[in-house]
């Protein structure tokens, strides 16, 4: 560890192998992992379907260049279009590369419309990624500090707040995009107000804006639909994917629609590994098992499942603020901070996560099933209920 940067707060815990929704640490300890290494093993671990489709593409080519055709990659494009109304697809290897290219392709869309200094509105507690460009975007000082001059050309209003994006187009004759999370996930499973996205997408079109949606965590099946603003019935101009989209092999994409599908000109973007093979191989497999094993469906049906205990055993606990979520993308608000609470789910045998300080947050694999959805809500209600009790009896905690 003395050889890694400092980057991560890192729990004294260190995982083996998975299968399912179950992973075992080096001491054959086993935890039910309700995070999936935040958002991404969509169809947990092991899934024979995923591992064969990286064995046998790594044995015949993992990497070619986009200098050439690469047919897994046209297939996935396809595929993601078909399931998106998407015209266009760009592959890169994460989520803030899937934003950069977002970025960039809204203000090259400016230029080509004769706007030189062009503007992306961006939400208040948003999180799009941490490269110069994306932690910009970002609606966090803590992304953003020490890392100043940032990038211009963002202006930032708050979230699910209509009133103040109208006074964006009423003042701002530069703005180009708006580029927003349909559900916010580090500012702490923030859900918008039915109607949000609609309203979004009636001012983009009226101002000749491109609504951009950030679905790196919200996408792939998460929230009961293959992509979040799926739930509102509006196809945005930019959708940008990755955390999920190959269960666990870095992938990530740019998708456009319509005039924003032919921006981009040879030249104007790239990646070397982006879209390989081997990477999009396993998205496929991860897209068919999506598709043929039912999981939006079961995604919906056990996150309700998970959202009413959980209510059930903690409504009326004095701490226990907001139960919210879609799908099974969950946050749990408290009303203190309980970053404690993920060192206390290791020691039951829980893995979660706690983001904007008081929102417990799960995103359990789109494959888990009601009996396992039980014993999470069990092990949880116990955690935070047990929690919530200690600080009551030594408030000086925390
Ligand atoms: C995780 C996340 C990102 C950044 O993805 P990386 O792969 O870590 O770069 C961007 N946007 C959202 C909404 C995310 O949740």
């Amino acid at each position: 560890m003395q050889h890694l940067m400092n980057t991560y707060g890192r729990l004294p815990v260190a995982f083996e192998r998975g299968e399912g929704v179950w992973v075992w640490d080096t001491n054959g300890k086993r935890y039910l992992d309700a995070l999936s290494g935040i958002a991404v093993t969509g169809l947990g671990h092991a899934h024979p379907k995923v591992v064969r489709a990286i064995a046998d593409q790594a044995g015949r080519i993992i990497h070619a260049s986009n200098l050439y055709q690469i047919p897994e990659q046209e297939r996935l494009g396809d595929k993601l279009a078909a399931l998106s109304g998407m015209d266009r697809a760009f592959f890169c290897n994460s989520g803030c590369e899937a934003n950069e290219a977002a970025i960039k392709l809204a203000r090259l869309h400016g230029h080509h419309k004769g706007i030189e200094q062009p503007v992306i509105v961006v939400m208040e507690k948003a999180f799009h990624g941490r490269t110069m460009a994306t932690l910009s975007a970002t609606g966090s000082r803590k992304v953003q500090a020490g890392f100043e001059p940032l990038l211009s050309g963002f202006s930032r209003v708050p979230y699910n707040d209509r009133e103040a994006l109208e006074h964006v187009a009423a003042n701002n004759r530069q703005v180009v995009a708006v580029l927003v999370e349909p559900l916010q996930g580090e500012g702490g499973v923030q859900v918008p107000d039915e109607g949000y996205l609609r309203f979004l997408r009636a001012i983009c079109d009226r101002q000749g804006w491109l609504l951009m949606v950030d679905e790196v965590q919200s996408g792939m099946g998460r929230t009961g639909r293959w992509f979040a603003h799926q739930h509102a019935g509006i196809v945005p101009d930019v959708m940008t994917l990755a955390k999920g989209l190959g269960n666990g092999m870095p992938i990530g994409a740019c998708l456009a629609h319509g005039p924003a599908a032919d921006v981009f000109t040879p030249g104007k973007h790239g990646s070397t590994f982006g879209g390989n093979p081997l990477a999009s191989a396993a998205a496929l497999a991860t897209l068919e098992a999506i598709e043929s094993e039912g999981l939006l469906e079961n995604a919906s049906r056990v996150g309700g499942l998970i959202r009413a205990g959980l209510g059930e055993r903690l409504s009326g606990v004095p701490g226990v603020k907001q139960i919210r979520g879609k799908g099974l993308m969950i946050g749990i608000e408290l009303d203190r901070p309980c970053g404690e609470l993920v060192t206390r789910g290791l020691e039951a045998g829980l893995l979660i996560n706690v983001t904007a300080d008081t929102v417990v947050r799960l995103l359990p694999a789109l494959i888990l099933q009601p009996r396992e959805s039980a014993e999470l809500v069990e092990r949880l209600a116990d955690l935070i209920a047990t929690f919530l009790r200690a600080e009551a009896l030594a408030p000086i905690a925390g």
